[in-house]
């Protein structure tokens, strides 16, 4: 039976780039050699290296005085590593969900880290708004996409003071300003890689502002300095999220794939709205277009269980919401095709069916 892949992450890549991964660990750039056993000095990897870089910034079309990086330890590292090179004594954070709180708990450490507004009240079901930023911090962190409550901030805000965002689970979905942004970041797990690599964009005159002391592998300036590779870079994701960027390339790039992920959300929002089992979580203008979150409708929600059971049963993977919402979450990554919405959306009719 088809498999139909929406899990949150790791998630759902390209066909393209796992063939073309695969294929690497076997016999890497005809080398004779696996991709998991060739140096990471080798001529062959740092062109990979150099690649993903120039198409990362092709693809976002990202402006002069930027770096791209590729480093370890997840987007919840750079929760740390973004305070320690850049905030002096304050900095704004917006908390819209989990990632938000654990990147504001980690400004903490470094001063005075504001929580200028949260939508905690109401189980992070809706993105804040008209909240004051604070003249005198040094960031605002925002995340654009709440991957465990499935609300996303859609545009690029326009502010006095550097932005900074966590892009883990929306990067790639639509065109970005970059030149809006001091920092944007991300595990590349939910839509670019296999997990162990993050990417990390910033704008470099942001840094060297700060008195503190930072440790090496956490300063930003020591792999802008080597291009990624002052340690060993995670060589196989880096080269998975090669073919992922080639890949949308080949497909029209970030505009096209904005269209497909309005079509294809639209597609399971609408049913969601329209099928009596079914409600969304979440404030309509604040929707995700990458995590879908809906629950069984009150008078049905001794059914969840068996909808999980038949959904299962129809080749539906991953549906299961996270614990602190329940219910259900579909996340429908660039990588998902419109026919697992498609199944998706036959699969909620038909329960509707037997049940309603
Ligand atoms: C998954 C996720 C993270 C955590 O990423 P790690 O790479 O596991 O540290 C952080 N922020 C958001 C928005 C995420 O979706």
């Amino acid at each position: 039976m088809k498999k139909h892949n929406f899990y949150a992450g790791p998630s759902i890549l390209p066909q393209y780039t796992i063939e073309n991964t695969a294929k690497a660990i076997i016999d890497f750039s005809d080398m004779g050699l696996s991709l998991m056993e060739i140096s990471h000095r080798s001529k062959q990897f740092i062109a990979v290296m150099d690649e993903a870089t120039a198409l990362f910034k092709e693809l976002l079309k990202i402006p002069d005085g930027y770096s791209v990086l590729f480093l370890g330890g997840g987007a919840s590292l750079q929760f740390c590593m973004i305070p320690y090179n850049i905030m002096k004594k304050k900095s704004a954070y917006l908390n819209t969900g989990s990632w938000a709180s654990k990147a504001l708990k980690e400004g903490k450490l470094f001063g005075e880290a504001i929580e200028v507004a949260s939508s905690k009240d109401k189980n992070f079901s809706y993105i804040p708004k008209n909240y004051e930023i604070p003249a005198d911090a040094d960031y605002f962190h925002i995340t654009t996409n709440n991957t465990i409550y499935g609300t996303e901030i859609h545009e690029d805000f326009d502010i006095d003071i550097p932005l900074v965002a966590d892009m883990s689970s929306d990067i790639f979905s639509r065109p970005i300003d970059v030149s809006k942004y001091a920092i944007i970041y991300g595990g590349a797990q939910k839509n670019l890689a296999p997990s162990g690599v993050t990417f990390v964009i910033l704008k470099n005159d942001i840094l060297g502002n700060v008195d503190r002391a930072i440790p090496t592998m956490l300063d930003y300036r020591t792999h802008i300095d080597k291009d990624s590779m002052f340690n060993t870079p995670p060589v196989v994701p880096v080269f998975a999220a090669l073919q992922t960027l080639k890949w949308l390339k080949n497909n029209g790039g970030i505009a096209e794939m904005q269209k497909k992920n309005i079509f294809k959300s639209n597609l399971l929002y609408d049913e969601i709205d329209r099928n009596k089992l079914f409600v969304g979580t979440v404030a309509k203008e604040d929707r995700s277009l990458m995590n879908i979150c809906f629950v069984m409708n009150e008078e049905y929600k001794e059914l969840e269980g068996d909808f999980f059971e038949f959904a299962s049963s129809k080749g539906m993977i991953g549906i299961k919401g996270h614990r602190s919402v329940g219910g259900f979450r579909a996340s429908t990554y660039n990588a998902l095709p419109l026919e697992s919405v498609e199944a998706l959306v036959a699969c909620m009719k038909e329960y509707e069916n037997l049940k309603a």
